[in-house]
């Protein structure tokens, strides 16, 4: 059947259709996975943004004391005095109770190099040399010789900032560790600038990936939605196809019928006009009957075609199928076409197999293809033309070839003679008679066989037309007592 015929143009429409009705839920879908993931990209930014504030606060921590160290071993160079508990003058104390004039620091603290604290700034009846107050942070530097800090909520903590730095810093005079300072620095106000600098940071970088986001998922959305109105469309024209297919088909159907009967009529007195029984006609009135009587053939034969055609298309063709010698098959239709068909002088040969070839087939359908092929060879030769047919049994199928020294077709038109309505010559002055329905309806037979319909041809040399059946027939044994039975 014709792969654009109005039918088959409606089944190419319905998987279309089923196709673009499950964009819509993908669509949902595809926006709902997008939110998520936008969700999620904005968690997981926010906390590297707060991971990366609480770093950089650390860093200025660490990097102020660092400076608040070295100022302060220049403001009070009896530090390592201090640290090491040795009394130290009175004027000694007022510059120690001086150094947190230094930028954000509120309160430090001095430790011997073996972490004994020996000086609280803002608590000076926490100094003396007996304190002993043993801190493990401290000690942590006494023995890696490193600065550690960490920033520390001071929410819930009296006499405390907001937000503020434990620095623990080693104090080195002359290569030689002499004291550790801890420094408290508030750090509410900074860490309050870094977080405002990250959020205008965050919100560029988020607005950015939205838009990067956002154009891609407009341009999906609108293109969900123009397949969306295509496949409305396209659902439309499909029932209008189909409607207008019914029509079509029932309008074939009625015509061919009411055609039938009449037409019968009309071909049956021809021929008992020609035959001579009745009347004795003159010659020009002999060639006019014989005329009208070819056309009634023709016009009896197109009717056939359409009533089969009809049928094939609405599924009513039955096949009915049984035992089949197609050898002699092809023999007998041979015969017939010699006899009666068009007279061309054309030669009629038949090779290949002269046994018996069985196969399950409908012999009737069968011998309509092999007709159709063998006239439409003798059709397209030229007078006095050779048309050769062959039949030959290979790994359970029979092939059948019917080949002809006529016009041949080219290759563009090979793909399309096998549909409906579909002559390479369709103009009105063509030679040749004929609906261009016979090979299409050899191939909707072939195929209700599971069987394959072909052509090798090149223009000017001639065709070979060919169809292969399945032999659907079991064991030899079977076949020779079905052989027997046919
Ligand atoms: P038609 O009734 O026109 O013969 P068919 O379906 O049998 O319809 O054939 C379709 C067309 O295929 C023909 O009109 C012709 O153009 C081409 N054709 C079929 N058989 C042959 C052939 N043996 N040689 C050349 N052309 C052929």
């Amino acid at each position: 059947m014709s792969d654009t015929s109005a039918l088959d143009l409606g089944k190419s429409a319905v998987v279309i259709g089923d196709k673009a009705s499950s964009v819509r839920p993908r669509s949902k879908l595809m926006v709902a996975g997008s939110l998520a993931f936008f969700i999620l990209l904005m968690i997981a930014t926010l906390r590297i943004a707060s991971a990366l504030v609480h770093q950089a606060v650390e860093r200025d921590a660490s990097r102020r004391s660092l400076e608040w160290a070295e100022f302060a071993i220049s403001q009070a160079p009896h530090i390592a005095n201090l640290a090491e508990g040795l009394p130290i003058k009175t004027e000694d104390w007022e510059t120690f109770k001086n150094l947190t004039d230094f930028a954000g620091v509120f309160r430090f603290k001095i430790f011997s190099a073996d972490g004994v604290l020996r000086y609280v700034s803002d608590d000076f009846n926490a100094t003396g040399e007996d304190l002993g107050k043993h801190n493990p942070l401290a000690s942590g530097v006494v023995s890696s010789g490193q600065p550690f800090t960490s920033v520390e909520d001071g929410r819930n903590k009296p006499n405390r900032p907001n937000l503020y730095s434990e620095t623990y810093l080693p104090v080195f005079d002359n290569g030689r560790m002499v004291a550790i300072a801890e420094t408290y620095m508030d750090q509410t106000n900074k860490t309050a600038a870094v977080r405002r600098e990250y959020a205008f940071v965050g919100a560029a970088m988020m607005g950015m990936i939205g838009l990067a986001l956002l154009i891609p998922s407009i341009g999906i959305w609108l293109m969900f939605r123009r397949i969306n109105l295509k496949n409305i469309e396209l659902k439309k024209s499909q029932t209008r196809a189909q409607a207008s297919d019914k029509a079509k088909s029932e309008f074939i159907s009625t015509v061919s019928h009411e055609l039938r009967t009449p037409l019968t009529s009309i071909k049956g007195s021809l021929d008992i006009l020609i035959s001579g029984k009745i009347i004795d006609l003159s010659g020009p009135a002999q060639r006019l009957v014989a005329m009208a009587a070819k056309n009634a053939s023709i016009l009896n034969l197109l009717v056939n075609d359409l009533l089969d055609f009809e049928k094939l298309d609405t599924g009513n063709l039955e096949m009915i199928k049984r035992p089949t010698d197609l050898t002699s098959l092809l023999r007998d239709e041979l015969e017939i076409l010699e006899t009666y068909g068009p007279h061309q002088h054309i030669e009629y040969r038949l090779f290949g197999d002269d046994s018996a070839l069985l196969a399950n087939v409908d012999p009737d359908r069968i011998a309509q293809v092999i007709r159709n092929l063998v006239s439409n060879a003798a059709k397209f030769s030229p007078v006095g033309g050779k048309v050769e047919v062959s039949v030959q049994q290979s790994d359970g199928s029979i092939r059948v070839a019917v080949g002809d020294t006529g016009c041949g077709i080219s290759e563009a038109d090979q793909g399309m003679i096998f549909e409906r309505f579909t002559q390479v010559d369709s103009t009105n002055t063509r030679k040749h008679n004929g609906t261009g329905l016979g090979l299409a309806i050899s191939k909707a037979i072939i195929q209700a066989h599971d069987g394959e319909i072909g052509v090798i041809s090149a223009v000017g040399e001639g065709s070979v037309f060919y169809f292969i059946l399945p032999i659907g027939i079991g064991s030899d044994n079977e076949a020779a007592g079905l052989l027997k039975v046919a």
